[in-house]
C-alpha cells in the first residue's frame, strides 16, 4: 500500500501528477477541489457551502472538510486498497494531523509527501490558461489572487511540517509535464514502503 499527498500551491499541477501517478502506481485519485465541485455541480447541501467559499478563494472550514473527506474514505474503501493519491488535501495543519489519525484508525499512513514547487508568475500563468480553457470559475485573477495568499499562510506550513515528519519530497515543478513526472518517479522509487 502507498498513500501519497500530493501537495502544492495552486496551479503548481497536482491534478496533472496525480494523473501520471495513477497510471504508473495503480493508486486511487482523491482530490477535495473535485469532490467539492461535484457537489456544487449536484446542488447538494454541501455544494452550496462550498460554493460559498471556493467563489472567494477561501478554504472550506476544516471541521467540514475532514468530515466530507472521510466520507469519501468510508465509501471509496475497495477503490483504495492500493492506496490513495490525496490531492489538495491536507491544505491546513489540522487538516494534515487528521489525515494521520483517519489513516492510523484504517491501519496505515501517509507514505510520502511530493510537493511541487513552482515559481509564482508560472503559477499564475497556468491558473489563467486553465481558466481560459475550462471556464473554471474560480481561475480568475481575483480569485486567483486571493487563492494564493491563503496558500502562503495556511497551507504552507505543512511543508515543515511534512520535512520534521521525514516524509517530504521537493520537486521542481517549474517545466515540461513529463520532466517533472520522471523527477517525481526517481524519487519515489527510492521509497521503502
Ligand atoms: P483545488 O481544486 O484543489 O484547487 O481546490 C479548489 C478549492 O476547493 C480551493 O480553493 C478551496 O476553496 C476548496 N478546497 C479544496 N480542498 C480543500 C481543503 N483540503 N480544505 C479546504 N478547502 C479546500
Amino acid at each position: 500500500m502507498l498513500n501519497i499527498v500530493i501537495y502544492g500551491a495552486p496551479g503548481s499541477g497536482k491534478g496533472t501528477q496525480s494523473d501520471r501517478l495513477i497510471d504508473e502506481y495503480g493508486l486511487h485519485h482523491i482530490s477535495t477541489g473535485e469532490v467539492l465541485r461535484d457537489h456544487i455541480a449536484r446542488g447538494t447541501e454541501i455544494g452550496k457551502i462550498a460554493d460559498f467559499y471556493i467563489s472567494k478563494g477561501r478554504l472550506i472550514p476544516d471541521d467540514l472538510m475532514i468530515r466530507i473527506l472521510e466520507d469519501v474514505l468510508d465509501h471509496e474503501s475497495k477503490a483504495a486498497e492500493k492506496g490513495v493519491i490525496f490531492d489538495g488535501f491536507p491544505r491546513t495543519i489540522d487538516q494534515a494531523k487528521a489525515l494521520k489519525d483517519m489513516l492510523a484508525r484504517r491501519g496505515t499512513r501517509v507514505h510520502a509527501v511530493v510537493g511541487l514547487e513552482v515559481d509564482e508568475d508560472e503559477l499564475m500563468r497556468r491558473m489563467l490558461e486553465r481558466g481560459r480553457l475550462t471556464g473554471r470559475a474560480d481561475d480568475n485573477e481575483k480569485t486567483i489572487r486571493e487563492r494564493l495568499k491563503v496558500y502562503h499562510t495556511q497551507t504552507s506550513p505543512l511543508r515543515d511540517y511534512y520535512i520534521a515528519e521525514g516524509k517530504y519530497h521537493g520537486i521542481d515543478g517549474n517545466g515540461a509535464i513529463d520532466d517533472i513526472f520522471e523527477k517525481i518517479r526517481t524519487s519515489l522509487d527510492k521509497l521503502n514502503h
